[in-house]
């Protein structure tokens, strides 16, 4: 029986969002994708057809599929075909056309068009009934992986978006807790009347999201500083981390909370000692080692690959430190992601594992999706030592129970049943 599992970053509506998509994630080649793309265009008789997840370093023909590929087999039905990352997505001719509408300039300007592009607007949303009960459906699966808390990490939460999840809360529509960021752009009008820590019922907001180039990340982090709020940095790359740390630096520690970096893909050495000097804590996704392993061999150095989403020497720098899937961009559950912060490779696959030295203790990694307070980490002491403080036999407690230890790292620990403030709200059937 340990405290209940924490997801540090989540896309609950994506997630639900792909859940009603087509799923060609698990297509590792244009014709596979192709195939699956097909057999689904009767289903979606009329309808726009949605397609999720595919990834061209995932595919044997590195590349995207083409206009010509799809429109060959979709049958003038319109066809959008969301990208893994969620930044871009694949249009067919027909819905091309219907999205230009009548000469307008924001009609899209190629066939990979940017996911936050204007145009994308004009594309019929998914029925909020439907959203709905996949979302519902998939709550009940973060709970069956003992996941008592998440955080939604989208960079376009609006305001109304949390005052959305947390009627979905209240209605137990979603079964955990939520924590939220908002868009960095909506602070001001959030920031004005409140002084303290902003939540909006049970929803606790930790700071304002930054997904921006490089060279827009300074600006952002100004703003938020403006309002006194922390701010969560995408920083996958080294010249984005870069950017951050330096507005970090110049503004001073926020008025509430903590900053964050999200994904720390690829620190260079001294920005390590830089992110603790700051207090910011980081959020890292040891199943992308598992998930995208052919991707970061073939296109970083051997250096690079030591250096690539490190865990062991955050931690020992005693910077706080939280794990998250990224959902959808993976489904690592709890137990995945401690897996691949133990083992850095995909077990039984008898490959090297990637960047060893930052393989970390199956304490350490329990660490890493257990603790309830975000990103205060996994302590030089290890789990043991934060037991002490947390009674998972308490009436009001976030508990999971497993079948066993996790950090025997057996293969098939079992989630037997989770708690969220001391009911249940999933158990294994016998
Ligand atoms: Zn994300």
């Amino acid at each position: 029986m340990l405290p209940g599992f924490h997801d540090s970053h989540v896309h609950l509506r994506a997630a639900a969002a792909a859940r009603l998509s087509v799923d060609l994630s698990v297509a590792g080649s244009i014709p596979a994708l192709l195939a699956i793309l097909q057999t689904s265009v009767a289903e979606f008789n009329g309808r726009w057809i949605r397609g999720w997840g595919w990834d061209e370093s995932a595919l044997r023909e590195r590349r995207a599929p083409t206009v010509a590929e799809i429109d060959a087999i979709t049958n003038g039905h319109p066809c959008a075909l969301h990208h893994r990352t969620g930044k871009v997505v694949l249009l067919n001719s027909t819905a091309r056309r219907i999205l230009a509408g009548a000469g307008d300039e924001t009609a899209p300007t190629g066939e990979l068009v940017r996911a936050d592009d204007p145009s994308l607007l004009r594309m019929p949303r998914q029925r909020e009934q439907s959203l709905e009960s996949s979302l519902n459906a998939l709550s009940r699966e973060l709970a069956a992986m003992g996941l008592t808390s998440v955080t939604e990490a989208s960079a376009t939460n609006t305001w109304d978006d949390i005052a959305q999840y947390e009627t979905w809360v209240n209605r137990g529509v979603i079964r955990q807790r939520v924590n939220a960021l908002l868009a960095v752009d909506q602070v001001s009008a959030v920031a004005r009347n409140r002084e303290r820590t902003p939540s909006r019922g049970g929803v606790r907001v930790l700071g304002a999201k930054v997904a921006a180039p490089s060279d827009g990340i300074a600006e952002c982090v100004r703003h938020a500083r403006g309002f006194g709020w922390p701010v969560a940095v995408h920083a996958t790359e080294p010249d984005e981390l870069e950017a951050a740390l330096v507005a970090i630096e110049a503004s001073g520690p926020p008025a509430w909370g903590r900053d964050r970096i999200e994904h720390l893909g690829l620190p260079l050495p001294g920005q390590l000692e830089r992110i603790k000097a700051t207090g910011t804590a980081v959020t890292t996704n040891p199943a992308f080692l598992t998930e995208r392993a052919p991707k970061y061999r073939e296109l970083l150095s051997p250096v690079e690959q030591e250096w690539l989403y490190p865990v062991a020497s955050v931690i020992s720098h005693g910077i706080p430190m939280a794990g998250a899937s990224d959902r959808p961009v993976t489904v690592a559950t709890p137990l995945d992601t401690m897996s691949a912060a133990v083992y850095r490779r995909r077990r039984g696959s008898g490959t090297e594992p990637l960047g060893v030295r930052e393989r970390i203790t199956p304490d350490d990694a329990l660490g890493l999706i257990t603790d309830k307070d975000e990103v205060d980490g996994p302590s030089r002491e290890g789990w043991n030592h934060r037991r002490a403080s947390h009674s998972p036999w308490s009436r009001t407690a976030d508990t999971v129970v497993l079948g066993d230890d996790p950090r025997r790292m057996l293969e098939q620990t079992q989630v037997m049943a989770t708690f969220v403030g001391g009911c249940m709200m999933w158990r294994r059937e016998k």
